[in-house]
């Protein structure tokens, strides 16, 4: 994995395309969960004011660079990043790959609102019919509710977990959790529901 140092945080340098085909290895070969970071200007600012988040996001198996900011850096530096990486992109992006390689993957969202998530769901499975829903669940929940979340998306046993807390949350859980979760791949993917929900 090729990677730029920017900030004390190693973003990938890979370019979309690269990206779709490394992380759908990860897909097909990983035991355990293969976290993905996508991490935009606010993310990477955060990381210098908190040393907990920024050690969550340093853990993470991928960090990919969203925003432009680190595409120029990363030139200055001479170790350039191919180009900007966003989560809705990549998600775009690798489902289509996906489909077209008959894959059957199934998606479970954990996220926004109950019917934002659902939404989002819906127009993901009509747009890409080899992604199917696992299952869903809203991301406005009490700290004492994690157990039965945690618990349901381990009998939803999704291949993919896309988590829409808004960062700092969305990172957090999924480090916090990965352990338990028997998902292949999770990804924090900050307000994507809500654009696939429309
Ligand atoms: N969100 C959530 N629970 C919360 C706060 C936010 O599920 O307690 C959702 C929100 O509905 C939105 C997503 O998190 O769909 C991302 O929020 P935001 O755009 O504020 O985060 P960012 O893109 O800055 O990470």
């Amino acid at each position: 994995l090729q990677t730029t140092t920017i900030f004390d945080i190693p973003f990938s340098s890979m370019t979309m395309e690269e990206t779709i085909i490394y992380i759908t290895k990860q897909l097909h070969d990983r035991q355990d969960v293969f976290h993905i970071v996508t991490a935009n200007p606010e993310i990477v600012m955060y990381t210098k004011r908190n040393l907990r988040f920024k050690t969550a996001v340093k853990k993470a198996d991928l960090i990919t660079p969203d925003g432009v900011g680190l595409i120029k850096a990363s030139k200055l530096l001479g170790k350039p990043i191919a180009e900007r990486v966003t989560g809705f992109d990549m998600m775009n992006n690798w489902f289509t790959h996906l489909s077209e390689q008959e894959t059957n993957v199934s998606v479970f969202l954990l996220g926004a609102r109950q019917h934002v998530a659902e939404k989002a769901g819906r127009t993901i499975t009509a747009k890409y019919p080899n992604i199917k829903l696992a299952g869903c669940h809203h991301g406005y929940f009490k700290k004492e509710d994690t157990v039965q979340i945690v618990e349901q998306i381990q009998k939803a046993k999704p291949d993919i977990l896309l988590v829409a807390l808004g960062f700092p949350r969305q990172e957090f859980f999924i480090q916090t959790y990965k352990d338990q979760l028997q998902v292949k791949v999770a990804v924090g993917v900050g307000g994507s529901f809500d654009v696939w929900a429309g």
